[in-house]
Parts: structure tokens; sequence; C-alpha cells
């Protein structure tokens, strides 16, 4: 079964929830640039100082940041074995710069597939439920936006690599869809 997994799907498709069933059940490290990012926010580094506007407004930090701090976290043993990728490569830009980073760099993409009103209706859920900065209404329109323009071209950039999961239904449902799906790529 594949052990470098890259985990696509809009804001508010359970890419966070399903990530840690995953990696749970594989034994490989979750990897989310959106947790490490809000980590360095919370503790005030200068990376987060630097970073905080950007994710509020939705915005895609900048490839250069981003793609330095994957390339460090990759580098820690951990990640020798395999690893869940959860929110990168965010752009073609990123892909491209990963597969200079790691040879086979991905070998399946796990495409969460999920309407795009059951989209809004989960983030405004985990708005009152979490309190993230970034699921506001006004915010949620701009971070689907930039789904669509700037990450949505993965899917054709990673070509027959693409496992389409249906994302709708419970959270049991849709992982062991995933895990079925896994097992046959
Ligand atoms: P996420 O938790 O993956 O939805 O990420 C939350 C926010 O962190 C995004 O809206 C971006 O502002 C930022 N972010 C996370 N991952 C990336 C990435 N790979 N490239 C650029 N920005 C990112």
């Amino acid at each position: 079964m594949a052990r470098r997994i890259l985990l696509l799907g809009p804001p508010g498709a359970g890419k966070g929830t399903q990530a840690i069933l995953i990696c749970n059940t594989l034994h490989v490290p979750h990897i989310s640039t959106g947790d490490m990012l809000r980590d360095a926010v919370a503790s005030g580094t200068d990376l987060g100082q630097q970073v905080e506007s950007v994710m509020a407004a939705g915005e895609l930090v900048s490839d250069q940041l981003v793609v330095a701090m994957v390339d460090e976290r990759l580098s820690a043993s951990d990640a020798r074995c395999g690893y869940l990728l959860d929110g990168f490569p965010r752009t073609v830009a990123q892909a491209e710069a990963l597969n200079d980073l790691v040879v086979n760099a991905i070998g399946t993409v796990v495409l969460l597939e999920v309407e795009s009103d059951e989209v809004v209706d989960r983030m405004a859920r985990r708005a009152s439920e979490e309190g993230r900065s970034d699921d506001k209404e006004e915010t949620i329109r701009r971070r689907l936006d930039v789904y669509e323009s700037e990450t949505a071209p993965l899917v054709d950039f990673y070509g027959d690599a693409v496992l389409r999961v249906d994302g709708m239904g419970t959270v049991d449902e849709v992982f062991s869809r995933i895990m079925l799906g896994l097992a046959h790529a």
C-alpha cells in the first residue's frame, strides 16, 4: 500500500479529520502545512508574524516559505518511510518543488470530493466550534476561490496518481472509502 500520500480537496472537505485516521492506521506522520503555520502564528515566531495576516485573509503563504518549511520537515527521520501530506502542495509550483526535493514524492493522491454547499456549511460550523480566524464567512469564499484557481490544477498535474473519493457522508464512511481505494491503488 502506498506510503507517500497526498490528501487533496477543497477547504472543509474533511482532510484534517481523515488525515488523522489514515496516519493512525498506516503509521505515517501527518504533515499538515496549515497546522505548522498555525503553530508558528500561535507561538509568535518570525515565520508566524510573517504569515498571520495572509492566512487570516484566506490567501496563500508564499511558495518559498512553505517549501522551505516542508523541506525541513521531510528531512526528519520519521518521514523516511512515508508520510501523509495535508494541505501541501497547494500550487503547481509547490508540486514541482516537491518533486525536486524527493524522488517519487507522491505515491497516491487522495482527492476528497465534496459538494460546494456542503463545504460552506462545514466551514461555517467549524468557525463557531473551533474559532479558526480563517473560517469567517467572508474568508471562506476567498479560500474556495483560491482552491479553484491555484490548487485544483494539481488534479491534472498528478493525472493517473489521483484516487477520487466521495467525501460526502459520515467520517467513518469516507474513511472506509479511502482505505478501500488505497488498498487497490
Ligand atoms: P489549511 O489548514 O490547510 O486549510 O491551511 C490554512 C491556511 O494556511 C491557508 O488558507 C493558507 O493561508 C495557509 N497554507 C497552508 N498550507 C499552505 C500551502 N501549502 N501553501 C500556501 N499557504 C498554505
